[in-house]
């Protein structure tokens, strides 16, 4: 007997040019046992099933590591210094992004609440989000 490949519900390019065009998060669930990750795969990372299904992912979390950047790469030369960012979402899955303007650890300090913001430049931007915002 021979396995099915597994197909996935997406390319990565697709994957990818969602957050350019779409303005959205997105990520995949497990109709198995209901885990929401923000990161691409043919498999749950949790309990392996390939039962996927394209979710999109809450816009607003919290930062759960962030560290900042003086010296950037070619790309954003003129967006430094600015923050490398993993931000834990309200819904579930942890997505890695930047934060252009921030240059003190206060700023990124764990816990601290951010929101997606679309934009034209590479990568999955956030900015931080005031209280009571
Ligand atoms: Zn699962």
């Amino acid at each position: 007997m021979v396995e099915p490949s597994p197909s996935a519900p997406h390319s990565i390019a697709e994957f990818v040019q969602g957050y350019e065009n779409a303005r959205t998060l997105r990520g995949v669930r497990c109709r198995t046992c209901r885990a929401l990750t923000a990161t691409w795969g043919l498999a749950c990372s949790r309990c392996g099933s390939r039962e996927l299904e394209e979710a999109v992912l809450s816009e607003e979390g919290r930062i759960v590591a962030g560290t900042l950047v003086t010296v950037p790469s070619e790309e954003f030369v003129n967006d430094a210094p600015y923050a490398y960012l993993l931000v834990e979402l309200d819904e579930g899955g942890r997505i890695s992004g930047w934060m252009p303007g921030a240059s003190t650890e206060a700023q990124i300090a764990p816990g601290t609440r951010v929101r997606f913001r679309p934009s034209y430049k590479m990568g999955i931007q956030f900015e931080p989000r005031a209280q009571g915002d």
